[in-house]
């Protein structure tokens, strides 16, 4: 039959390969579709046929506890992930599936407040992956309440009893830098590693704290399947936590766990010995090459520019690849340098590219986050733009 051609945004002609002149830029998301390209290329990997009759049960198979029913195999699969990149600890540790990783951070914060006496504070260094602070403060309950920066907004819980609850992504969204709260600090930390995976960051250990957080979204990109996890140390917060899941969804879609299991298992296939492929051609592989290449390519558009700068990204030896990773992050975090240049979120929009504004990360305007986790033709668009306003001045 016809077969209808929608082109990617900013294309168009009958093959799609031709780019809109000047057509506005959209790098504000973290869509992760530069992995499409992966699973374009391997078609005979990823592929999942669901049968019609496949686990149409609320609960299925062997009886597990509420809103935890048949997720082992896709926890195993889990667990040889963290095994084989070696970035986490989950031997004897809890894992409660999630419908993506943001079902998860209200179910820690939740949790943990249930788990605390008093009205919990809950806190992100600035700047903060924006969703800490929109999420608590939508879901906000009588056991707990935003308090802003642990620093800057001390003064306003200091001296109070309050329990904190501290989110941190580490690496850091928007930043990209690796981030760790002293070892004497008060309250319980809810660590967010959707970016502590060797394509994005140097695996130096295996973390192993008692809140963690991951997502399929950045690992293989499937960000739609909304499939994310958390490990946990303690047997009550589990239990909590599993109880939101299941007043929140009743559980998880069990076609996005079969897909995630696939998918995981296929990426795991892939390094393991004996290989189904060579190394080279992981999606780990994949995805650093590509997000290395991007980095350089920002980093010569901006080295002439004293108007704009990049954020420092440090080069470690990453344990995964066995070698130095140089910095191969999944966002860009730009300063404006100029005085005047108060809004560099606005200058950009005029400059017809679409990034985030320092604002929303509890920043000022004078950053803007650019996204680089998107198609490769999107990706080519962002650059020339972001060419063309350098070469302004
Ligand atoms: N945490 C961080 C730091 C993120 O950047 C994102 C996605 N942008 C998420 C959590 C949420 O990911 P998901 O819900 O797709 O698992």
């Amino acid at each position: 039959g016809a077969q209808i051609c929608e082109c990617h945004e900013c294309f168009t002609g009958p093959d799609c390969a031709l780019l809109i002149p000047d057509c506005a830029v959209e790098a504000d998301s973290g869509d992760p579709l530069l992995f499409e390209e992966y699973w374009m290329q391997h078609p005979d990997l990823g592929t999942v046929v669901i049968p019609g009759w496949y686990r149409m049960s609320y609960q299925t198979c062997d009886a597990g506890t509420l809103g935890d029913y048949c997720t082992d195999a896709l926890k195993a699969a889990i667990q040889d992930l963290h095994g084989l990149t070696g970035n986490a600890v989950t031997k004897g540790r809890y894992i409660v599936l999630g419908t993506g990783s943001t079902q998860l951070v209200n179910a820690a914060v939740h949790s943990i407040a249930l788990q605390q006496k008093e009205v919990s504070n809950v806190v992100a260094s600035i700047p903060y992956y924006q969703a800490y602070r929109l999420q608590t403060q939508f879901f906000s309950s009588p056991n707990y309440q935003w308090a802003g920066d642990p620093e800057r907004d001390s003064s306003s819980f200091e001296g109070s009893d309050a329990p904190v609850i501290e989110l941190m992504a580490s690496p850091n969204n928007p930043t990209a830098t690796i981030q760790e709260v002293p070892s004497n600090a008060s309250g319980v930390v809810v660590y967010d590693y959707a970016y502590y995976w060797p394509h994005l960051t140097p695996i130096t250990k295996a973390v192993n704290a008692d809140v963690m957080l991951f997502t399929l979204s950045k690992i293989t990109g499937h960000a739609g399947s909304r499939i994310g996890w958390a490990i946990v140390k303690d047997l009550d917060l589990y239990y909590k936590m599993l109880n939101y899941i299941f007043f929140n969804t009743a559980g998880v879609s069990h076609d996005s766990q079969l897909r995630a299991t696939h998918l995981i298992r296929t990426v795991v296939n892939s390094y393991t010995n004996p290989p189904t492929m060579s190394r080279e051609k992981g999606i780990f592989h994949y995805g650093q090459e590509v997000l290395l290449a991007r980095w350089e390519r920002l980093q010569g558009i901006f080295s002439n520019s004293s108007r704009f700068s990049l954020q420092h990204i440090e080069t470690k030896h990453c344990s995964f690849f066995g070698k130095k990773s140089p910095p191969s992050p999944g966002y860009a975090w730009i300063h404006c340098e100029h005085e005047e240049d108060t809004d560099c979120y606005a200058l950009m929009l005029g400059a017809n590219i679409t990034g985030r504004a320092g604002s929303l990360f509890g920043s000022t305007d004078r950053h803007v986050r650019l996204s680089l986790l998107k198609r490769q033709s999107k990706f080519e668009n962002l650059a020339a733009h972001l060419s063309a306003l350098v070469s302004q001045g």
